[in-house]
């Protein structure tokens, strides 16, 4: 919950609140391991209990980052981006509703900073949000939507594409199954796709993501002009070097670190002898 982060597509995380409840499914669902339940624990929350904001010393970093905007465009070339509820979902319906006007109204003020809102529950923006936030998200706001396959795309990002939004992309992690077409009929696709494997489990109980899944999306994204971040396999269970090369994970890891100073993510993070790490322009 701080300045920096070890998150690769984001400078700073800020958490207005702590808790959320698991979104279960027959295929199975990103929330299964949801990395976020150990933080909650050891700050007390119960998942699926009641939420805990995050108290007025940690809001106020919103404002100390905003007043330091200028200085951090000049060092950096671009405006801070700040991933907004990395142990929670933004748009979780039993967080109270004044909360969540206290979060949009810090982001009305906070100008220089540009924040990324992810969430699975993109059926909530209108119920949750201020009405001027009902026709538009405000211009420092990238509207990101998780999906885990085919289906949860084609059923959470229509959802996203008819608010107009600055940036509109996808967190395709940890992926499943295959995305295919990224033209679902919504007149808009995202502006910008990370893809990366579910990490932190033992690799046995873990899902596997096939490299022709991220190099399908990969190769959309080239064709259509949308920025292409691949965050990780998760495991070397995913990584290409293994299951394409037959390397061992110690020949992989020499090639594809997942530790050390160049370290490229869990599991390697190397598409076809490259990292692939795009944003979208903004701003
Ligand atoms: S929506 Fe996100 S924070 Fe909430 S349980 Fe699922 S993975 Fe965890």
């Amino acid at each position: 919950m701080g300045a920096t982060t070890g998150i690769e597509w984001t400078d700073s995380t800020f958490n207005p609140w702590v808790g959320c409840t698991k979104l279960a499914h027959p295929a199975g669902s990103a929330c299964d391991h949801c990395y976020a339940v150990a933080f909650g624990r050891r700050l007390g929350v119960q998942w699926g209990g009641d939420r805990k904001r995050t108290r007025p010393e940690n809001w106020k970093k919103l404002r100390d980052w905003n007043a330091d905007g200028p200085r951090f465009q000049r060092a950096h070339g671009r405006r801070q981006r700040v991933f907004v509820a990395s142990l929670a979902d933004w748009l979780d319906n039993q967080v109270p509703l004044e909360w969540v006007h206290d979060l949009c109204a810090e982001i009305d003020t906070c100008t220089n900073l540009d924040f990324l809102l992810l969430t699975k529950r993109t059926e909530n923006y209108r119920k949750r949000t201020p009405k001027s936030w009902h026709d538009g998200s405000p211009a420092n706001v990238w509207l990101g939507v998780t999906v885990e396959d085919r289906l949860r795309y084609k059923k959470r990002f229509p959802l996203i594409a008819r608010i107009p939004a600055a940036v509109r992309f996808l967190s395709y992690e940890p992926g499943t199954g295959p995305l295919g077409d990224l033209d679902i009929g919504v007149s808009v696709i995202p502006h910008w796709i990370i893809t990366g494997g579910l990490s932190g489990v033992a690799r046995e109980r873990s899902t596997i993501f096939p490299p022709d899944a991220v190099r399908e999306t990969r190769d959309q994204c080239q064709a259509a002009r949308v920025a292409f971040f691949h965050k990780q396999w998760g495991h070397y269970g995913n990584n290409p070097l293994i299951i394409e090369q037959g390397m061992t994970i110690a020949q992989a890891r020499e090639i594809d670190p997942d530790d050390g100073p160049n370290k490229n993510g869990k599991g390697g993070a190397l598409l076809d002898g490259r990292l692939w790490r795009d944003f979208p322009t903004s701003g």
